[in-house]
This record gives C-alpha cells, structure tokens and sequence, in this order.
C-alpha cells in the first residue's frame, strides 16, 4: 500500500455519493491516464435497500466503470460518523498511503450530517498527513490541492468541469449500485423525494452545461483563488 502514488483521491461518506458529485472529473481524469482513487467512510448500512453485502459489490462494479485504481472503504458506522481525532486520523493515514496530488472533498454545507463530517474530517486529514511527529505510519504528505465537490444544496461554484464526453459513463457508475437505483420508484426514494437520481444528473449537468456552453458539466468549488495566465484564451465566449 506505502507505494501506492494517486494523482487523485475523491473522499465521500457513502457507497455513490462519489459517482454522483463528481463521478464526471474522475472518469475524465481516469480516461486520460491519471491515477484515481475513491475513499468510502461507511459501507451505507443504514441505507433503505440494499445489503451491506451487495453495496460492497456495487462499490467495486461502480469503481470498475469509473476506471479507478484504488478504492477503499474505512467502515465507519453509517449515519453516526463523527468529526474526532480517530477519525481524523484513519482519514491522515489513507493520505500517506495513497500520496494524492489533487483531493475533492465533500462541500462544506450539506443536509447530511456525515457528508459534512466527512467535509471537515477530509480536510483536517490532509493537514495532518504532513505532520512529521503525528502517530501516523509512513512519510509525511500533503495534496497541493483540494477541491469540493457539489451536492444538492449548493448552488453557487467556483468552476465547472465539462463532461459530456463521461456523462453516460457516469449515469452506468452510478445504475452500478442496482440494489439502490434498479427501478425508477427505489431511485425516487432513495435520492431526494419526487426525484430520479438519473434525471437530477441530467438536469443539473445540463443546466450547467447550458452555462458554459457544453452539453454536460459538473460544477466544483476551491477556497483560495484561481490564477489564470492568459485571459486572451479563456474559455467560455462573453458574447
Ligand atoms: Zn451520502
């Protein structure tokens, strides 16, 4: 594991939360030869359907669509994942192992309470992972760069990523976790009342989409600015 290198490391709370917020970047990022991992914090147990069995297989068949090449699961008790030390810790120690350059995190306003535990607990770990006298095994590291993922309560963002060349590859990650969304009326339930899963991917890709002139975008958020070189070759025309 120690010599495991991530270029990318996408840390979520629960079986397809990953898929869902940002499953777009990380088949983009795979299909273009970068190394991509996913960290799970629960095994989803608390989840209406599914056992705990089948959504390790969904897990697996998802990140296989994904093109991923790590996926681990630390199997904190769904629904009670706690923004503490040992948790913080268990996070630091994925970090070192994997080496990520880039993290993308939960968005820190959420309706879950774990997917912001997850938000905060992500990025205390990767602060902690550079501390040389931590209680950690393995050499210090840190992600030069973190990214959130959106949610559903989050409309505002920093960029967007285009991806309408993933976005079948994206709903077939997700279709992956059959035991959760293998009938429109287990995706309505399940998701958000009075919704399909599928359908919010589409009409929240494409309006994004719509904005940035592409057919399918996913949106992101950074805290510190963004740099850019040449505003000359910026995409996105004004006009
Ligand atoms: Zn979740």
């Amino acid at each position: 594991m120690a010599d495991l290198k991530l270029d990318v490391l996408a840390i979520a709370a629960h079986p397809d939360d990953i898929e869902i917020t940002c499953g777009g970047l990380m088949i983009k990022l795979a299909n273009s030869g970068r190394k991509t991992g996913a960290l799970d914090l629960t095994r989803g147990e608390m989840g209406t359907f599914g056992s705990q069995n089948d959504r390790d297989a969904e897990a697996i068949a998802a990140g296989e669509i994904m093109g991923l090449s790590y996926r681990n699961n630390l199997s904190i008790p769904d629904s009670a994942v706690e923004y503490n030390q040992e948790n913080k810790l268990k996070l630091a120690q994925v970090i070192r192992d994997t080496n990520p350059e880039l993290v993308i995190l939960p968005h820190w306003k959420q309706r879950h309470p774990d997917h912001l535990a997850c938000s905060k607990l992500g990025f205390d770990a990767c602060f902690l992972a550079g501390l040389k006298k931590i209680n950690l095994e393995g050499d210090p590291c840190r992600p030069r760069k973190i990214i959130y993922a959106s949610y559903s309560r989050t409309a505002e963002y920093s960029f967007l990523v285009d991806i309408s060349d993933e976005f079948k590859q994206k709903c077939d990650a997700v279709a992956a976790y059959k035991s959760q969304f293998d009938s429109p009326e287990k995706a309505k339930r399940i998701f958000q009342p009075g919704l399909n899963v599928f359908d919010y991917m589409d009409t929240k890709s494409k309006f994004l989409g719509q904005l940035a002139g592409v057919a399918h975008a996913e949106s992101y958020f950074v805290k510190e600015s963004i740099l850019i070189d040449d505003p000359q070759n910026m995409p996105v025309s004004s006009i």
